[in-house]
């Protein structure tokens, strides 16, 4: 049994807090596997490598048409392209194609529903998102039929460990074919975190 949490930020990213040597080291102390997706960007992924705590290398770009994750990706991709663009890069280097917090309109979420037929796995629990998002990614991911997953969208430490998905797979076997079958049978953990926490965090640098 593995838990994931398919989308978690490193302070590779712009905005993200969270060393990978911490992220390593939160990642021992939960159990909980980390999706490395920053924004725009795969350099967290041979950093993290040195610890010796299994991950998925993803990204997360900003595509024209809102973000989007690739999972298992080896090439980075350029943010500002076209979502098939975008996904013709994941699929052409074996990635996953996850879409993120869509149709949430607070945030660049993937608003159309063709953009979730496209992907593999659609994110139904985002630790940052409202509920009312979430539970139309919901509704659609089952609507379709398609693999569903959580993410915390962890930038700061502390957001790391209660969101996660449980998944019948072991960790030799963290790779696109078992995890996409293991998903469908997969239970969702999610916990949402204080947007005031985050706010402070941002504006004072202070978090716990
Ligand atoms: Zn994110």
């Amino acid at each position: 049994m593995l838990r994931i949490d398919f989308h978690v930020h490193t302070s590779h990213s712009f905005d993200g807090r969270i060393s990978p040597e911490q992220l390593a080291a939160l990642s021992k102390k939960t159990g909980v596997i980390p999706a490395i997706t920053d924004h725009d960007g795969i350099g967290a992924h041979s950093e993290f490598r040195k610890f010796g705590v299994p991950f998925i290398p993803g990204e997360e770009i900003e595509t024209a048409q809102g973000d989007f994750i690739g999972l298992f990706v080896n090439e980075p991709v350029k943010r500002g392209v076209d979502f098939y663009e975008a996904l013709d890069s994941f699929r052409s280097q074996g990635a996953i194609p996850y879409a993120p917090h869509m149709f949430d309109s607070l945030r660049p979420g993937l608003a159309k529903e063709e953009y979730g037929r496209a992907s593999d796995i659609i994110e139904v629990f985002n630790a940052r998102s409202l509920e009312r998002f979430d539970k139309k990614a919901e509704e659609f991911a089952k609507r379709e039929g398609k693999p569903m997953a959580a993410g915390s969208d962890s930038h700061y430490p502390y957001e790391f460990g209660t969101t996660y998905t449980e998944l019948n797979l072991s960790e030799d076997q963290l790779q696109p074919k078992p995890l996409l079958k293991a998903l469908k049978n997969a239970k969702i953990v999610g916990k949402r975190t204080s947007l005031l926490k985050r706010k402070i965090a941002k504006y004072t640098g202070i978090y716990l």
